[in-house]
């Protein structure tokens, strides 16, 4: 990392590093289970929850993208090995095994509850330490935010279907 951008963290790097790569580990299984979900969902809705779940991926590669350069930034590595994402993980990983819509709602809605929370905790904790990443972390966090709220409208609307 720069030699300015390093100064001005007032954390150990390190730790950052690990915290940013258990996330990595998040977002890479937040995008498979967004993934592969929407290939085997089944159910009402399904045109409007696969297009919604398909946009949800996308997002994810991009919150592990952007925290790979973090890393890389701070003098780290992504992990190189997908195992590494089970071990790393805060989240982990929910199988669509149950295909119907509302199943596959509810554990990405389970899984979106949880990335708010591994963000807001990221933010108390480089707030004012480290700039950079709380940057980056608030931007995800709107992301999660609106992913979760997105999921849960539409379990509204699935619900009120007669
Ligand atoms: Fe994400
Ligand atoms: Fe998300
Ligand atoms: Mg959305």
């Amino acid at each position: 990392m720069g030699t300015r951008g390093a100064q001005i963290l007032q954390i150990d790097g390190k730790k950052i590093i690990e915290l940013l790569n258990k996330a990595f580990a998040d977002e890479w299984l937040a995008y498979y289970q967004y993934w592969v979900g929407a290939q085997v969902v089944r159910g009402p809705m399904r045109g409007a929850v696969v297009a919604e779940l398909l946009q949800h991926a996308a997002d994810e590669l991009r919150h592990a993208q952007m925290l790979s350069d973090r890393i890389i930034q701070l003098g780290g590595k992504p992990l190189i090995d997908p195992k590494e994402w089970y071990t790393h993980t805060n989240c982990g990983y929910s199988v669509p095994e149950d295909e119907h819509i509302k199943a596959i709602l509810k554990q990405n809605i389970e899984g979106e509850q949880c990335a708010i929370d591994v963000y807001d905790r990221l933010l108390k904790l480089t707030h004012e330490k480290d700039v950079v990443t709380y940057q980056i972390s608030s931007e995800i966090l709107n992301d999660e935010v609106e992913h979760e709220e997105d999921l849960q409208a539409l379990l509204d609307d699935i619900n009120l279907i007669k």
